[in-house]
């Protein structure tokens, strides 16, 4: 029954029309048949077995250009000119890593290595990082981006957000917005991750520069505005004052929130309708009730805390007071130094109290709420071709089989990026 799969050949030749919201099977033209897929995440739930998942035994898909535009059990599928055999893999959506730091320069192994040897997290320790990535060329920064970004690919992510933060002058700023803009759409403006070492004395004097002459630089190269409201980062007024700021100039917020202690982070997130409120790590109930009432998604890192020693964020109790959850890496180089969103699945899953499911949909829906896309993140008609394609029978043995390298094959936008290692055995 397994053929073997055959990516590199069977790829669209040219883009499609844009195929969203096409739910009828498409004629047999240019489109490319993926078939013998075990089991298919779609996140749709009118499809499938019905769950949030809209799990699909025995499926197929049906790519056209860069869109899905049909999914099904594969004895229903539709004939095309191309044809993939996915050999009884998994596939599910291309991950989506919504909180991201990959614009750096530097190495913190020491800190780790202190840390795991007894010393206490604080904030501070991105210092070490800005001193780094000021002293790095353009050159040096742009080719971590693309190591970081290569990594993340083959273990599945296809779509990323990522941030500034270690410039922390005007131009540092702007120069790590314009490296990763030319990585991705997802881009945040985050001058406000410490006050900088320059302005130690004068935290006043370093709101008014992030939310006047560098935000003026940098609002051009981002979508998004974000603030560490953290004791020892910015409290809740100036966090306000910065993200209003980057309101009125088109940049959306999200919010470093309640990572490290208790604090104004999250319900500030909400009041300004925020896509997403990251870390919540320590939530009051009104917290969770304000999340739960509002479109802001709780975004979760449980790579931090891993990597910190720190209480787990608890996922159980957002998600049944009927929050929306994402996971994401934090991939940076101080408090979680990993790219990997299988990782990050299995740990919320052993320690944060997600299901699997919900844990598999919160690392690809859940990411795509956490960045207002409704085009990724799912596998059904009129989103984009991503896929993940998992050397496993299910979609849970990402949690069931903690640190194996499972992804073996990457789609992204209708076309392969990774190629596969070969069908089950
Ligand atoms: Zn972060």
């Amino acid at each position: 029954m397994n053929s073997g799969n055959e990516p590199t050949n069977s790829a669209p030749a040219t883009a499609g029309p844009d195929t969203t919201n096409n739910a009828v099977a498409p004629k047999a033209t240019a489109a490319t048949l993926i078939t013998n897929i075990a089991g298919l995440v779609t996140n749709d739930p009118s499809l499938g077995d019905g769950s949030p998942l809209g799990l699909i035994q025995d499926a197929a898909l049906v790519i056209e250009g860069d869109r899905v535009v049909w999914t099904g059990e594969s004895s229903k599928a539709p004939a095309t000119d191309n044809r993939v055999d996915a050999g009884g893999r998994t596939v599910v959506p291309g991950f989506v890593d919504s909180h991201s730091h990959l614009v750096f320069a530097g190495d913190r192994t020491a800190e780790f290595n202190a840390r795991m040897s007894g010393r206490a997290y604080e904030a501070g320790g991105i210092r070490t990082t800005v001193a780094a990535t000021r002293a790095a060329t353009d050159a040096e920064l742009e080719a971590n981006v693309v190591r970081y970004l290569r990594e993340a690919l083959r273990q599945g992510t296809t779509t990323f957000e990522t941030k500034s933060g270690y410039g922390l002058t005007v131009e540092d700023e702007a120069r790590a917005l314009r490296v990763a803009a030319r990585h991705t759409d997802e881009v945040t403006y985050l001058g406000a991750h410490i006050v900088s070492p320059d302005y130690a004395d004068d935290p006043a004097g370093y709101v008014a520069l992030v939310t006047g002459e560098m935000l003026d630089a940098c609002a051009p190269h981002a979508r998004w505005i974000d603030v560490f409201c953290e004791k020892g980062a910015f409290d809740g007024d100036q966090a306000r004052a910065i993200l209003t700021a980057g309101k009125a100039r088109g940049l959306h917020p999200r919010v470093h929130a309640n990572q490290l202690s208790y604090g104004p982070g999250v319900q500030l997130a909400v009041e300004l309708d925020a896509a997403s409120a990251d870390h919540c790590t320590h939530l009051t109930d009104d917290d969770v009730d304000a999340l739960a009432n509002s479109a802001t998604v709780a975004t979760l890192l449980p790579g931090a805390e891993f990597s910190t020693r720190a209480k787990w964020p608890d996922a159980r109790r957002l998600l049944d007071a009927g929050a929306t959850v994402a996971l994401s890496t934090d991939c940076n180089p101080g408090s979680s130094f990993t790219s990997s969103m299988p990782f990050c699945v299995a740990l919320a899953v052993r320690d944060m109290g997600m299901t699997p499911d919900e844990a598999v949909w919160s690392a690809t829906a859940g990411g795509a709420a956490a960045l207002r896309r409704t085009d990724i993140g799912r596998l059904s008609p009129g989103a984009r071709a991503d896929l993940a394609f998992l050397d496993a029978p299910s979609h849970v043995h990402l949690a069931y089989r903690p640190g194996v390298p499972l992804v073996t094959e990457v789609w992204r936008a209708g076309a392969p990026v990774v190629l596969g290692r070969g069908a089950r055995a």
